[in-house]
């Protein structure tokens, strides 16, 4: 597979487009999502997380906070290693929103994700 895939996710089971987040952090684990469908209750999927990151989070505030988040890296590296991050994961949310609202329908918008995802040999059995 060369290019993207970007499309915005239906239930399953009644095709809504709203849905809850339900997170699970377990000591020694990746971050879960648990999607489930806003409108009908259905399990939509399952998220591990590799990377997170928080878009509205304060960074300036929290700047003393994170001094007790970090041994080995001074606090203001790691904001603004985080502002990189949200500043970057802003503009791929502006970007993929913009793309998601002009994208024509075609066959791969259906198909299964998972079929997708296992296409390019990125899932995980956790
Ligand atoms: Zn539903």
């Amino acid at each position: 597979m060369d290019s993207e895939i970007i499309r915005r996710e239906r239930c399953p089971k009644c095709k809504g487009e709203a849905f809850k987040n339900n997170f699970l952090l377990t000591p020694g684990h990746h971050a879960r999502v648990f999607v489930e469908c806003a409108a009908c209750g259905a399990f939509v999927a399952r998220y591990i997380l590799h990377a997170y990151v928080d878009p509205n989070f304060d960074l300036t505030a929290s700047l003393n906070r994170l001094r007790h988040m970090t041994n080995d890296e001074s606090p203001r590296a790691v904001v603004d290693e985080m502002a990189i991050h949200q500043r970057r994961a802003r503009e791929q949310f502006t970007d993929m929103v913009t793309r998601l609202d002009k994208a024509v329908p075609s066959p791969e918008m259906d198909r299964p994700l998972i079929e997708i995802i296992r296409s390019v040999g990125t899932l995980e059995d956790e």
